[in-house]
């Protein structure tokens, strides 16, 4: 190192060295990542085996001899300029290192250079300690190590206090604004207040960025209100309405409602074979498209493979008039709609789902 041309013939030789090496290995570190000739990765089979990928590597090439520190002995591992912390627990921190025989030494406050320079180089190396920290004790460490190497360069204090102050309400702004674009909100439904402790706990220790807005069942008030309105009647008028003949009755242009669908074909022979589905259209378009799917005897659609499988011989008029249809349910969206056709499915078991538009539950034991 040290020579201009150094660098990038260590990134090939260590490039070459990786490929060949790497692809021979029983046993693999589970992350690995490498800095020209700096590597640092995670390692979980063991010492013994560490040690023999450690002898493995070393003699891989004669030309090449490396190092190696781990966190077995002290928790901690210097790399670049972080410091890796590792607990018995399992988790980690990071926060900025200097190498202990590196001279405390940066461009000097008394130096000829222009203020705007110096301001620069204090601000990127303040950045730079709350950038490779964990978490705000980290943080705290690592800006003191900065505002000290530069106090002994000369730096007034108040300077160092303004510009760690400004750097602080910068990086809290934008955590701020990351976290606001990056919320994402839910509704699900109200059950009682030990579901939404552990849904909370869930979405708690999985760190992500979910809201989630609990919503209680049809009340007395929703239910004035939606009567309020009449509903839209029939738009088939006095034509056949393909979803009111099946046992809608006049409701064919409700929607987010969860449906279930039954063969009364199959029902004649003491069969039950049924097909649950949700719509956030009119159901009337849904019932169609399953209708016109089963005279088509069309692949992957339920209706068209029951059909298929079981009343191939069946003409179009037979199959219009083949199933009969609910409604079994309601939601005020399609997430919320999901998950009660998830429940229903799970509840009911219809025998004719394919199980590839719903979200699999855990079956009831
Ligand atoms: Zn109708
Ligand atoms: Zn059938």
């Amino acid at each position: 190192m040290g020579n201009r041309i150094a660098p990038p013939v260590a990134i090939t030789f260590m490039h070459i060295l990786e490929t060949g090496f790497m692809s021979s290995l029983e046993f693999a570190p589970v992350l690995y990542l490498r800095y020209i000739d700096d590597i640092v990765g995670v390692w979980t089979h063991g010492i013994d085996r560490l040690n023999h990928f450690f002898n493995c590597i070393n003699a891989y090439n004669r030309s090449i001899s490396f190092t190696m520190e781990s966190t077995f002995s002290t928790g901690q591992l210097p790399f670049l300029d972080t410091l890796i912390t590792v607990y018995p627990t399992g988790e980690y921190t990071t926060e900025l290192y200097f190498k202990p025989m590196a001279a405390p030494i940066i461009l000097h406050f008394t130096s000829a250079h222009p203020m705007s320079t110096k301001k620069a180089v204090l601000n990127s190396q303040i950045k730079r300690a709350m950038r490779v920290s964990s978490d705000d004790r980290t943080r705290d460490r690592s800006v003191k190590r900065v505002k000290l190497l530069f106090e002994q360069n000369g730096y007034p204090t108040a300077m160092l206090d303004t510009s760690i102050k400004n750097n602080l309400r910068k990086r809290s702004e934008r955590k701020t604004r990351r976290n606001k674009e990056n919320e994402i909100f839910m509704r699900l439904p109200y059950l009682d207040e030990n579901v939404v402790r552990r849904v909370n706990g869930v979405l708690r220790r999985s760190k992500t960025n979910i809201k989630v807005a609990w919503i209680s069942g049809p009340t007395i008030g929703n239910k004035l209100i939606s009567s309020a309105f009449s509903k839209p009647p029939c738009p088939a008028g006095t034509k056949h309405c393909h979803t009111c003949e099946s046992g809608l009755k006049g409701k064919c242009t409700k929607k987010n409602i969860v449906y279930k669908i039954t063969c009364s074909l199959c029902e004649r022979n003491g069969r039950t074979e049924f097909y649950i589905g949700e719509s956030t259209r009119p159901v009337r378009y849904r019932f169609n498209e399953h209708l016109s799917d089963a005279r088509l005897r069309k692949p992957d659609t339920p209706l068209g493979e029951h059909i298929a499988d079981s009343h191939f011989n069946a003409s179009s008029t037979e199959i219009n008039s083949a199933f009969t249809i609910d409604i079994i349910g309601w939601g005020r969206d399609s997430a919320e709609l999901k998950i009660t056709e998830s429940i229903k499915i799970r509840d009911l078991r219809p025998t004719l789902n394919m199980m590839k538009s719903s979200w699999p539950l855990a079956r009831k034991p």
